[in-house]
């Protein structure tokens, strides 16, 4: 049987080899996927291990901790810095990054376009991939940060400069006001247990045209609760979860897998969320 395997630190309850697993029945492969958990000073030590997966996918701390021991990196990693599927050839690693393309199809399956202005609040590891690619595909983005992470922006903005000639405007987020677009959710607040909490007051979601929140748990969030009663196209983060996934499969294996089959298990593994905060 071929494993497969997350790797991170710490990476406590995640869905990943439920999404898998069921990838893998969809795909008619005899498979496994599991949690690798380790610490990053066991890194090195742990290289021998990863080698031996038919494939990895990567996660908190690991994304650019691993660019170094890569053979090979497609260009989409070069450009985010982050690396979060792996595959493994003759004991050597190729890295990719198939979160942008789960970021890109979810938008994709509502119907959303990553054109005109694009509002990015959280200036982190996926608010820097959304806010690079919304520039690099011509919108006019806004990159909003708190303040202890404004400086984080403005690299962002410098390296969209130096890499794509493209103008990323940064902004304070408490400052938000007027149209603001697309806006994209890319920090944690509203995340579960925090419920209660959302990136921006809704005054400013009164102000967007449509709303990604990239948190999944809660699949309905306080932002996307807020967008969807002013009338708002409003979309999750389990899809970016589940198509990033999806996308590591299609690198693998080759398989594509339809909007439908993917929207579907989009559906279970928010289910599947529900049941186990309900459980505790
Ligand atoms: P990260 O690198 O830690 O960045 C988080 C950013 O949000 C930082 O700029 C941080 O500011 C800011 N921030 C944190 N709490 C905030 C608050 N209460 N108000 C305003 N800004 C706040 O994290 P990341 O890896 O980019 O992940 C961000 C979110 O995306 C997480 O919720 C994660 O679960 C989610 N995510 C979803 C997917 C998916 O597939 N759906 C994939 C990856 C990540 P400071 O730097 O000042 O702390």
């Amino acid at each position: 049987m071929l494993h497969y395997a997350l790797i991170g630190h710490p990476l406590g309850h995640s869905l990943s080899p439920q999404i898998h697993r069921r990838l893998f029945q969809l795909e008619g492969m005899e498979a496994d996927y599991l949690l690798d958990d380790f610490p990053p000073q066991e890194l090195e030590a742990h290289l021998p291990i990863l080698r031996r997966y038919a494939a990895f996918n990567i996660t908190i701390p690991y994304k650019t901790a691993l660019l170094d021991r890569l053979a090979g990196i497609s260009e989409n990693a070069r450009l985010y810095g982050s690396v979060n599927a792996v595959q493994v050839k003759d004991g050597r690693l190729y890295g990719d990054n198939t979160d942008c393309t789960g970021f890109l199809r979810t938008l994709e399956s509502a119907g959303l376009a990553l054109r005109g202005p694009v509002c990015v609040a959280g200036a982190g590891g996926v608010g820097r991939m959304f806010a690079l690619e919304a520039a690099r595909q011509g919108a006019q983005v806004t990159l909003a940060a708190r303040a202890s992470s404004l400086d984080k922006a403005r690299q962002v903005a410098a390296e969209a400069r130096e890499k794509l000639g493209a103008e990323i405007a940064v902004q304070p987020l408490e400052t938000l006001a007027g149209p603001v677009g697309l806006l994209i959710n890319a920090t944690p607040a509203g995340m579960y247990p925090r419920v209660e909490a959302a990136p921006v007051p809704r005054a400013v979601v009164a102000e967007a045209s449509a709303v990604f929140d990239c948190i999944y748990n809660p699949s309905q969030t306080l932002l996307l609760q807020w967008a969807r009663e002013l009338g708002k196209p409003a979309v999750g983060g389990m899809g970016m979860l589940v198509w990033q996934a999806a996308a590591a499969h299609e690198l693998w294996h080759g398989t594509r897998f339809s909007h439908r089959v993917v929207g579907q298990l989009i559906q279970e593994m928010e289910a599947v969320l529900e049941e186990r905060e309900a459980q505790g």
